[in-house]
């Protein structure tokens, strides 16, 4: 069939990974339309609310980047083990860093498609992409609700869900375990209150990050990580659960949020905030063992479409923009227009030189072994350090040496030993794997 081409390269999908693939195949001469469902840049995208800057300068200068609409740099994580009065926390700051900011959603993407628009992308909003067009095999643009758009290549950027890379066949179905459900509140504080609740300047040259282990009443063998940032004037509290421990607890994931609220370190976190909005998004779990098949004739997946996340660390912004970037420039350096999924493969093969391939490798097991382990993260250390702390911490005219000898043997008695060697073995098997990575 003879076609007449829209574009050269249809971007689906206007994240940061769409966003990127629209701007470096723009800026290699090729004709480029983005699509996105969202009547405003951003409005159906969530996220904890950290964007990380050496992925930014990767694909911008220095000069743009100085627009950034950012809210407060983070340079103060803290990761804390939350007990049922208390906490432990590790906190580290550094003032001089910059490697992430806080910025709002639609913010950051409205910014990202001022600046594509400037170099030339063709935004088009309020759009739904419902399927994808053929022509003997090859995908050659795609179908929205009204009309048709063909292209040469087509660039999947439409996030976790990608029912277009299942309709393709490339990716297998999900079942539970592949995805953690999260729920975020944002709260509103005034400015002033918020620098002086967490010791911040004035000029937002500081910002804060904290990521709760635990903090549930009750025993319940799920993983789930709570997720704190300061940004102006707002707070912005989540957490995400594996949807298959929600499904086995028969747990309602807002239930979880407002009984974290409750923890009186959560608690003092909020205090006189009130919340101005609530939102819910998925975060896919499938990682490098069920990685969708990358390529085929006139198609790349990038982003979360593809699983490319490291949700330990909360980093996803980055593995969207820099695998965004990779499918931009491949799908435009094809010259002899022979865009089979043998020559757009060229795209794996780049990534395989990131970190998101050696990251997504290395990280492979990890949350499933972490999450077989999770009554043992969220509750039961947490308790023990709350006991030792409570131990060398309260001057009670009780020798030092009877409570230790005391917390010892309770720490043996109450953790059977074939437990207490599975959770020796997974912390093991974990460094193990990061340490042998790519
Ligand atoms: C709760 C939560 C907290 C997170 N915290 C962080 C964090 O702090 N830092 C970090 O770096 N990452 C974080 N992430 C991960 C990060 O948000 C994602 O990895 C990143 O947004 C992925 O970008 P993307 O462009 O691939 O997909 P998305 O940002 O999801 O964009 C997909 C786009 O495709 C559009 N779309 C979908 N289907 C269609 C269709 N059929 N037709 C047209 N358009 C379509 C959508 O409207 C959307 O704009 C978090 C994620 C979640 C859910």
């Amino acid at each position: 069939m003879d076609i007449l081409y829209n574009a050269d390269i249809i971007v689906v999908g206007a994240g940061p990974a769409g966003i990127s693939a629209a701007i470096s195949a723009v800026r290699l001469g090729k004709k480029v339309v983005l699509i996105d469902r969202a009547k405003y840049p951003g409005s159906k995208n969530m996220y904890g609310g950290a964007v990380y800057s050496e992925a930014l300068k990767q694909i911008f200068d220095e000069k743009t980047l100085e627009t950034l609409p950012y809210e407060r740099i983070i340079n103060s994580n803290t990761w804390s083990f939350l007990n049922d009065t208390g906490s432990f926390d590790l906190t580290y700051n550094n003032s001089s860093s910059k490697s992430a900011y806080a910025i709002k959603r639609f913010n950051f993407e409205r910014w990202m498609i001022d600046q594509a628009k400037k170099e030339g992308v063709y935004y088009v909003p309020n759009t739904l992409v419902v399927d994808l067009l053929d022509d003997n095999g090859y995908v050659v643009g795609v179908q929205t609700e009204l009309e048709k758009y063909y292209s040469r290549v087509v660039i999947l950027a439409d996030g976790v869900n990608s029912f277009l890379a299942g309709k393709l066949g490339l990716r297998k179905e999900f079942v539970p375990k592949d995805m953690i459900l999260s729920v975020k509140e944002t709260f509103k504080l005034d400015k002033k209150t918020i620098e002086e609740r967490f010791r911040l300047k004035s000029d937002l040259s500081n910002g804060v990050a904290k990521m709760y282990f635990g903090g549930l009443k009750e025993v319940k063998n799920i993983f789930m990580m709570t997720y704190f940032y300061t940004f102006k004037d707002t707070l912005m509290l989540g957490v995400g659960v594996s949807l298959e421990d929600l499904k086995r607890n028969r747990l309602n994931i807002n239930e979880v949020l407002d009984e974290i609220k409750e923890h009186p370190d959560i608690k003092a976190l909020i205090k006189d905030a009130y919340p101005v909005e609530y939102s819910a998004h998925l975060i896919p779990e499938t990682g490098y063992k069920k990685m969708p098949k990358l390529t085929a004739n006139g198609v790349i997946i990038a982003g979360d479409a593809a699983g490319f996340i490291n949700s330990v660390h909360f980093e996803g912004t980055n593995f969207a923009l820099i695998s965004g970037k990779l499918a931009g420039e491949t799908a435009a350096s094809i010259n002899d227009f022979d865009y089979s999924g043998w020559n757009l493969s060229q795209y794996r093969k780049k990534l395989e030189k990131t970190f998101i391939m050696k990251d997504l490798y290395s990280y492979r097991n990890i949350i499933e072994n972490l999450s077989k382990r999770s009554g043992s993260l969220s509750y039961y250390y947490p308790k023990k350090i709350k006991e030792f702390f409570e131990i060398i911490t309260s001057a009670n005219c009780i020798s030092k040496s009877s409570q230790i000898r005391k917390f010892s043997f309770s720490f043996l008695r109450d953790r059977n030993i074939t437990e207490l060697l599975k959770d020796i073995t997974t912390f093991i098997k974990c460094g193990i794997d990061i340490f042998f990575g790519k």
